[in-house]
């Protein structure tokens, strides 16, 4: 149970005075629900309002605060003019307007002939000077009330500056003094404050000095933040190794078997990915593996085989996809390398319905079928598996954090697991975020795989890309053609990707076919098998095709706007091409002008095809959460550490969670239960409560 000093930070946001429903659910979207989401929000700037001159001497484009007598209000005559104010000192006049303003509230906080003191912008208007809405506006006597530095916060539409301060000022008054969970020389040495006043202090920014994350209070609390994920990746590591896993040891004639049905040999790193994952189903412990590797390095092969010496045990298995294209094409995939083998291998989808279905599913249930494929949402709901032992899951770039031990239910006991994905993982964010696996890297391209030819054209010569593709076609080359992605708006995608194909089309008719998301799964097939069959040589596509399509023939990939995609990103959709015999290309397309970082993340993709290069890269010019886009698909991201700027405290971190356990395993100790305290202020309350429990 959370401890009881936390509640008044954990308590709802409308709690504070001045929050109704509807900025609830506005701060709910944009910041969150609780008064912690609150504390956590930070300041990305500051106003300062030290300067305090005359009217004369007021500069244009600065904020100022002036005191000032009113002399004449002016209503507006339409409604789009504004409300004027004209005020005055002994150096000169200024002009406060308002737009759109209640004139009767205006006429009482600013009565003619009063001394006001105003702070805000000042502007140059027709050679005069004025200000627009100015942000204070206060009598003289409580011109001191007026913060002389005033935090600036990130913003959405209906909350204003305003409410955010008042909220924040009221929940800082409900921010307790906590016990110190850090070690207490670490924090005097990097003369970092306590937690109370970290949290204080960052709300209250005395110059921009205070804004840089390697401020002591801002490093303070993204090393609590950093720590408090050390700590709970840590002792779930350690409660998931505790349950005890199956043997799988078996003679391992049939993983032989069918090593030797494949058409190909293994490559190194297979065959080290394929023992270690060996080892773990032999080992009493439960396995729990991540198997990294580009698209197309042969990941599929590797947890095919480690199936087998399941299989031969007797168990079942079955491997999750993220999407229901990416599921066909497994299934077709092992179906192939499970042949001779005399394996039932199912697909289960969604499109499987009536009498077909429930024949697959007695047959999962009764216990004939080894190998089930499907995604994430048919595994959910009525899957009964007679011995389910070992699950793969294909994350490809989308990172189910939350699904990983979905699956872990569906067995007797703890079903052991293994993780493929294509997203290549910088060492950062593997020590942030998947601390709790081990991990199996593929680095070799298998034979056979050519190079890719990256090239950075502009927009402008879209007309020279079509007149290329012409002779392209003619030499029998296929082509994806990957269409802008707008973020706000999938619709907008489809229709540009739609619009795109109509130009394409009429440039050459008949063999083009268009892909995107909102079509039925029986069009998306259709396309992709017209595609693969060569009945069209163009596919124009949103970015579904990064998930899976695999057409060796295809060996030119034009990606437009490609400034607007994340490497990782780039990275997937190029790894579709370099498949086949022929040589590949890789044209990105960029809408001009392009920013100095844009072009140098397009120039990485040009020199490099390494994929953890390009996602280190990526990470250090974009900050993690676009890496991996994370922001979409809940990871549970961080909120005040930035994985590239807190990057050394990530290591110390990960050493001082190694002494906490090593010394306090259960976190008895006075400062044990401050720990556990870090858990539940980061909400990694499951965590805190297994240990609780334990
Ligand atoms: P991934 O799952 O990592 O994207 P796959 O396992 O689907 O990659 O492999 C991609 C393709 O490469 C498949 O057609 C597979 O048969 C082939 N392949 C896998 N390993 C090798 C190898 N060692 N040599 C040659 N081809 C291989
Ligand atoms: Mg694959």
């Amino acid at each position: 149970m959370r401890p009881n000093i936390l509640f008044p930070i954990f308590s709802d946001v409308k709690i504070l005075p001045g929050i109704g429903s509807k900025l609830e659910k506005i701060l709910d979207l944009f910041i969150g629900k609780k008064i912690i989401d609150l504390l956590w929000h930070l300041p990305c700037g500051i106003i300062n309002r030290n300067v305090v001159p005359s009217i004369e001497k007021a500069r244009p484009g600065e904020v100022c605060t002036i005191t000032l007598k009113v002399c004449r209000h002016v209503s507006s005559r339409t409604r789009n003019q504004p409300y004027r104010i004209f005020c005055e000192d002994d150096t000169g006049e200024i002009e406060l307007i308002f737009f759109h303003s209640n004139s009767k509230y205006l006429k009482t906080i600013l009565p003619i002939g009063c001394i006001k003191t105003v702070s805000g912008k000042v502007e140059p208007y027709m050679g005069k000077k004025q200000i627009s809405h100015p942000d204070h506006i206060v009598d003289v006597k409580n011109a001191n009330k007026i913060k002389k530095i005033e935090p600036i916060y990130p913003l959405t539409s209906g909350l204003t500056s305003k409410i955010l301060l008042k909220s924040l000022s009221e929940a800082l008054n409900k921010v307790p003094k906590l016990p110190e969970w850090q070690n207490k020389k670490w924090l005097m040495f990097k003369k970092w404050p306590s937690w109370d006043k970290a949290i204080k202090a960052v709300h209250s920014p005395h110059s921009e000095k205070d804004l840089d994350p390697l401020s002591p209070s801002r490093s303070r609390l993204a090393f609590d933040e950093i720590l408090a994920n050390q700590l709970a990746l840590a002792l779930v590591r350690r409660s998931q190794r505790a349950q005890i896993g199956r043997e799988f040891i078996g003679k391992g004639y049939l993983l032989e078997k069918g090593k030797s049905n494949l058409s190909f040999d293994l490559t190194r790193s297979q065959e080290i990915a394929l023992s270690d994952v060996c080892t773990d189903l032999e080992s009493a412990d439960r396995t729990m593996r991540i198997l990294q590797g580009d698209v197309g390095s042969g990941k599929t092969v590797v947890a095919f085989l480690s199936m087998l010496k399941v299989i031969e045990c007797g168990a079942q298995t079955a491997l999750m996809a993220p999407t229901e294209v990416l599921a066909r094409q497994h299934c077709k995939t092992i179906q192939d390398f499970a042949k001779n083998l005399k394996i039932e291998v199912a697909l289960l989808t969604g499109r499987l319905r009536g009498k077909e279905r429930s024949i697959v599913l007695e047959k999962i249930r009764n216990g004939s079928t080894k190998i089930i494929i499907g995604t994430h949402a048919l595994f959910q709901d009525e899957v009964e598996f007679f011995d389910l032992g070992f699950a793969v899951i294909d994350e490809q770039h989308r990172f189910g954090v939350h699904q990983r031990l979905m699956l872990g239910s569906k067995g007797k006991g703890p079903v052991d697991i293994l993780i493929m994905t294509a997203t290549p993982i910088p060492r950062t964010l593997m020590l942030s975020c998947y601390s709790d696996l081990d991990t199996s890297k593929l680095i070799e391209k298998p034979s056979g795989r050519k190079p890719v030819e990256t090239r950075i054209v502009p927009q402008d010569r879209i007309e020279k890309i079509f007149s290329r593709i012409r002779e392209t076609l003619n030499n029998g080359s296929r082509i994806y053609w990957i269409c802008p992605l707008v973020k706000e708006s999938e619709k907008i995608d489809v229709s540009a990707a739609t619009e795109r194909c109509a130009i394409l089309d009429r440039q050459f008719p008949n063999r083009v076919a268009l892909l995107h998301g909102q079509m039925k799964s029986g069009e998306k097939n259709e396309a992709i098998k017209k595609f693969s069959k060569g009945e069209v040589d163009i596919l124009v596509a949103t970015t579904i095709v990064e998930v899976g399509i695999d057409v060796p023939e295809a060996n030119i990939m034009v990606i437009e706007h490609a400034e607007r995609f994340g490497l990782a990103q780039l990275h997937q959709l190029r790894g579709r091409v370099g498949r086949g015999r022929t040589n590949s290309f890789c044209l990105l397309v960029y809408g001009s002008p392009m920013s100095e970082i844009a072009r140098s993340r397009l120039e990485i993709m040009r020199k490099t095809e390494d994929g953890f290069k390009i996602a280190e890269e990526d990470l250090r010019l974009r900050g993690s959460g676009e890496v991996l886009g994370t922001k979409q698909s809940g990871f549970p991201g961080y909120r005040l550490a930035d994985l590239v700027k807190h990057n050394e405290l990530l290591e110390i971190a990960r050493d001082e969670t190694k002494l906490i356990l090593e010394k306090d395993p259960y976190l008895k100790s006075k400062r044990g239960e401050a720990l556990k305290m870090l858990l539940y202020l980061f909400e990694r309350d499951t965590v805190a409560k297994i240990l609780g429990a334990g």
